[in-house]
């Protein structure tokens, strides 16, 4: 099987494993017990909290461990909205934020939120002068991925933070889950930020949201204040411990993996270049970790069922999005409703190998010629 859907989920990192096993093993007690075993635990949760605020520019009041990325956006985003209402009803978002933000968004447009979509240009990117043209006195919460799922495209968030800290009642809500561990991603001028460790060597279920301290917010979640009032629930403290060693790893290690991902993703260009029916949708600048292309008249649902028929795993949008629409982030950047429909995204990782890359090639090969007309 060639795997090439890693920003659906990346394989946990063996020392990752063996770092939940170990405080599996070691800590049996639930974090928020208050005899011995609980405390120590909890000493352990407060050590492993440290390191993900040290990694990511954060306090560690900061730092709130969720099921992953999908739940910290729900948390931000409603909780945001839901704190601020008294100030005003209005976000703006994006046509290219995955299900978890835009469904947040449209359960709280049906709840009578009004919420204002950037225009994205041909490059995938938004403008922040048209954030500036949006915002008004009611505006709560900019809504923005620090690079999109399905295209890859990296968001100016500096210059939107910077042109934010001008409206003090106006949160900003980044989610960096396919941006973490691939681009350096600055916390600063942000009031939330969503990612989640199982995208790059961490494990399923579990997720960060950095939150500001002093923040309002209301939780989604009832249940005891346990080591935040925002999310409660014992603590997990072996998916904490290897989140931390997953950032960790992700961190140190994040040039040498990316050069692996970008030599890659060139090779793939170039090669897929030569194909007659190939449009590549991720802009020349998108991060070399995802590459979204159509091939002309065929859907990619079609597409994909071929590779996965010959051992090749591929994505048509991102995993969690409704199946047989065309992709909004497609649509966006090339305004051709076939072509968005065409579309299907390879996701790559330092894990991937040259062989991989090779025999894609040749599947892909396979596949195009049975498909296209
Ligand atoms: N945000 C983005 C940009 C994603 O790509 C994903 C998953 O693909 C999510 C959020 C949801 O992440 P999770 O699967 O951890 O809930």
């Amino acid at each position: 099987m060639i795997y090439l859907d890693y920003a659906a989920h990346a394989p946990a990192d063996p020392a990752v494993l063996e770092r939940f096993c170990d405080m599996e093993r070691r800590f049996p007690a639930n974090p928020n017990s208050v005899h011995a075993a609980g405390k120590t635990a909890r000493e352990e949760m407060a050590r492993v909290t440290e390191q993900i605020a040290a990694l990511t520019g954060a306090s560690p009041a900061e730092v709130i461990f969720t099921s992953g990325a999908t739940e910290a956006n729900n948390l931000a985003i409603k909780g945001i909205a839901q704190a601020s209402r008294h100030i005003g009803k209005h976000i703006i978002s994006t046509p290219l934020e995955h299900s978890s933000v835009s469904g947040s968004l449209t359960a709280l447009q049906e709840r009578g939120w009004e919420i204002d979509l950037l225009s994205i240009g041909r490059d995938g990117t938004v403008d922040p002068e048209e954030v500036r043209e949006l915002l008004r006195p009611d505006t709560v919460l900019v809504a923005i991925c620090a690079v999109d799922s399905e295209l890859g495209t990296i968001q100016p968030v500096n210059e939107i933070a910077a042109l934010l800290a001008d409206h003090p009642n106006c949160r900003l809500h980044v989610d960096a889950t396919q941006a973490i561990g691939r681009i350096p991603v600055d916390f600063s001028g942000i009031d939330t930020l969503s990612f989640a460790p199982h995208k790059f060597g961490g494990i399923c279920g579990s997720g960060v949201l950095l939150k500001r301290s002093r923040m309002p917010l209301e939780p989604q979640m009832n249940g005891g204040a346990s080591t935040t009032l925002y999310r409660s629930g014992t603590p997990a403290l072996g998916l904490a411990a290897s989140s931390a060693l997953a950032l960790q790893l992700a961190c140190d290690e994040r040039e040498s993996r990316y050069a692996v991902v970008q030599r890659h993703s060139e090779q793939l260009r170039k090669a897929l270049a030569t194909y007659p029916a190939v449009h590549i949708n991720s802009p020349e600048h998108a991060v070399p970790h995802i590459l979204n292309l159509s091939v002309k008249n065929v859907k990619g649902t079609v597409f994909q069922r071929a590779l996965s028929e010959k051992g090749v795993c591929v994505s048509v949008k991102s995993a969690c999005s409704a199946d047989g629409l065309p992709s909004r982030a497609v649509f966006a950047v090339s305004r051709d409703r076939r072509n968005a429909l065409s579309s299907w995204r390879i996701s790559l990782s330092h894990l991937t190998t040259d062989a991989e890359i090779d025999e894609f090639l040749s599947v892909f090969d396979a596949c195009y010629h049975e498909l296209v007309k």
